[in-house]
């Protein structure tokens, strides 16, 4: 076989497309493939799809292909342009390429798979292009499936932010929670965020009508984007939320007491943590101190006494316990303890909301974990389109239908 037939056959070229010759360059470490057709053939029009149309005139173009052995591979071909009746003049669609690409399928469908296990910068170093080039097809692939996307099924949500760059910028994050992936994400962490997302529910054959749970954090501003967007939508305040909120408190309160009581001093993680996840030599320490009269204490205590709502069995019961507990709370003469109570007071119905609808954003935080390290492994990325594309990529579960 001839090394011509060999690599025509190995590309899956069919008529007109033929391989004519083959230029290796050791030196350079490369391959070139030079595909080309017969005078007379006739093409279709890549706008129509009329076939028959014969070439207007050619350009010459250039694909990296998949890797020969170690070596880099292109392809080169005159593109026909096509006279078609119809459309006039257009250049031929090629089968090996998308337009306007400069690597071929296969080798895009390469990269999309490296990408996807680490970072783009990565890749690019591997492959030997520039990462600009790389982020070109990642935002090709990623927009086409999210274009195709299908969120109609989507009813129940978890909305939450994530850091984008320096800290300063954000993304929000919303997750379906029944599919367990990121249907939109968009920049910001304001009540516009919602309405964004309504409108890309909708193109995406949604209905902002057909939700009916959200599960956010206290933030006032998704609050209000929901009131203003989801009009059918129950919040339910994610309640390690709502837990943070009370342990924040007892933070305040120990840091303000060790002033007085220096006993107090590297005792905060103790105060944060629940007594079974205590080690020995902790829990002695916290027993000794709690024989000791200490706001810090009683603060404490009232944190594990709401963390218990949690436990209570039915809706009627957990709002009744509420009730005691913010009595308790409020009648405490711990100034952060009862601010976190009355916080708790207007938030009430979305706290208590959790008995029926049991959602919680333990989902959406793995996947700001996910989201996170792949950013620290990038060292960051260059804009928020980046991280979103990223975000879409891990998360989004989106068929890329990669070519094969
Ligand atoms: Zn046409």
């Amino acid at each position: 076989m001839r090394d011509t037939a060999l690599l025509q056959l190995a590309l899956g070229l069919t008529p007109p497309w033929t391989v004519s010759r083959s230029d290796f360059d050791p030196e350079a470490r490369r391959l070139d493939i030079e595909i080309d057709f017969a005078p007379g053939s006739r093409f279709a029009c890549p706008t129509c799809g009329a076939a028959d149309c014969p070439a207007y005139d050619t350009e010459r173009m250039t694909w990296r292909h998949l890797n020969f052995f170690q070596h880099q591979a292109y392809l080169n071909a005159r593109v026909p342009r096509v006279r078609c009746d119809t459309c006039g003049v257009k250049k031929a669609s090629v089968p090996w390429a998308r337009p306007d690409s400069g690597f071929t399928l296969l080798f895009e469908a390469l990269v999309m798979t490296m990408v996807s296990a680490m970072p783009v910068k990565a890749v690019a170093r591997i492959v030997g292009e520039h990462d600009t080039r790389l982020w070109r097809v990642v935002h090709h692939y990623v927009d086409q499936a999210r274009a195709r996307a299908d969120a109609s099924g989507v009813t129940r949500l978890a909305i939450d932010e994530t850091a984008a760059r320096r800290g300063h910028d954000y993304v929000t994050l919303f997750v379906d929670i029944d599919q367990a992936r990121v249907v939109f994400a968009t920049e910001g962490k304001d009540a516009d965020t919602i309405a964004a997302f309504a409108d890309d529910l909708a193109a995406h054959g949604g209905s902002a009508d057909a939700i009916s749970d959200v599960c956010i954090d206290m933030s006032p501003a998704f609050i209000k984007g929901i009131a203003e967007n989801l009009p059918n939508a129950d919040i339910t305040f994610d309640k390690f939320h709502a837990v943070k909120i009370i342990n924040d408190a007892v933070e305040q309160v120990r840091r303000a007491e060790q002033k007085t009581q220096s006993l107090l001093r590297g005792t905060r993680y103790i105060w944060l943590r629940n007594p079974q996840t205590l080690s020995e030599r902790q829990r002695a320490t916290l027993g000794g101190l709690s024989t000791r009269h200490l706001k810090t204490a009683r603060a404490y205590q009232i944190r594990l006494a709401f963390q218990d709502l949690y436990n209570q069995p039915s809706v009627q019961a957990g709002a009744s316990y509420l009730k005691k507990w913010y009595f308790w709370a409020t009648h405490s003469r711990i100034k952060p303890v009862i601010d976190a109570a009355r916080t708790v007071k207007r938030h009430w119905n979305g706290i208590l909301r959790w008995f029926d609808s049991k959602i919680a954003n333990g989902l959406i935080e793995g996947i700001n974990s996910l989201v996170q390290a792949a950013k620290a492994k990038a060292r960051g990325y260059r804009s928020t389109r980046n991280l979103k594309a990223i975000i879409y990529l891990l998360a989004g579960k989106l068929d890329l239908q990669l070519p094969a």
